[in-house]
């Protein structure tokens, strides 16, 4: 799996905000995509799947050599393509259960559910991830603690399957324990076929889970990509030598 952003340019509510983002991901790889506050990096994570308030302005996303630029979020999912969200919304009325259900049969349309099965392997993830087993019989997000939903983001990945997978600020408000289940599954789930981009502010989930590869956004644009030592070298330094760069 290889997803290419070429060039890609996005705007929200009539406001430019990404410009000319370049990015190769292929399978086997972990990215991190650092920057900080403002520069866009959740912009991009939300034109990546698809969301309908974010309007591409130039560019194009191909994944695995066909151009998703303008597909659906639902064909982007069912082409393999999954975002954490940096601040995940309750569905009230939507138990988590059902949830996952539709979401996994859209995305398995071939794969009969039986839903008992279905629903022990929901509970054998949330153990994995922290959550109690009881939170299988409750809304989406409904009244969920910000490491709560973080754990939820996890475990959905954990049962839908994805292939490339960005995860944006998964490390944010979590505790050194929640932080640690998260790089260990991310490590236990990663393989050849799954492709990474962990956006981040900070350096410490890196320290868990090493990227390959780093880049940097500044103002809607890439101002520079390296290797996990310009991770180290942003911790040490911050941002503020990259805005003149870009
Ligand atoms: P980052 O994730 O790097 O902190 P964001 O992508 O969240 O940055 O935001 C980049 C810019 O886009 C900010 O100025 C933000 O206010 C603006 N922005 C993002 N999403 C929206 C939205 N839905 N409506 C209006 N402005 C938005
Ligand atoms: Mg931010
Ligand atoms: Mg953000």
């Amino acid at each position: 799996m290889i997803l290419e952003i070429r060039n890609l340019s996005a705007s929200v509510e009539d406001k430019q905000i990404l410009k000319d983002v370049n990015l190769k991901i292929g399978g086997g790889e972990i990215h991190a995509l650092m920057g900080p506050n403002g520069a866009g990096k959740s912009t991009l994570g939300n034109v990546l799947i698809g969301h309908p308030d974010y309007k591409i302005t130039g560019g194009q996303i191909i994944l695995d050599g066909k151009d998703i630029t303008y597909a659906t979020p639902e064909e982007r999912a069912r082409a393999g393509l999954f975002l954490a969200f940096q601040s995940p919304v309750a569905v009230e009325g939507v138990r988590i259960s059902t949830f996952l259900r539709i979401a996994y049969s859209h995305l398995h349309p071939d794969e009969k559910i039986v839903i008992s099965e279905f629903n022990k392997r929901i509970k054998e993830a949330m153990k994995t991830v922290g959550l109690d087993e009881s939170f299988i019989s409750r809304s989406v997000n409904d009244g969920f603690s910000g490491g709560e939903r973080k754990r939820f983001e996890i475990l959905q990945m954990l049962i839908l399957k994805p292939k490339m997978i960005i995860l944006d600020e998964i490390d944010s408000g979590l505790d050194v324990d929640a932080l640690r289940m998260v790089a260990e599954q991310l490590k236990k789930y990663f393989s050849k076929d799954v492709g990474y981009l962990i956006i981040t502010h900070y350096q410490r989930i890196l320290k868990d889970i090493e990227p390959q590869f780093v880049h940097v956004l500044v103002n809607g644009t890439i101002a520079i990509n390296g290797d996990k030592s310009l991770s180290d070298k942003i911790e040490e330094n911050g941002y503020d030598w990259l805005k003149e760069v870009a």
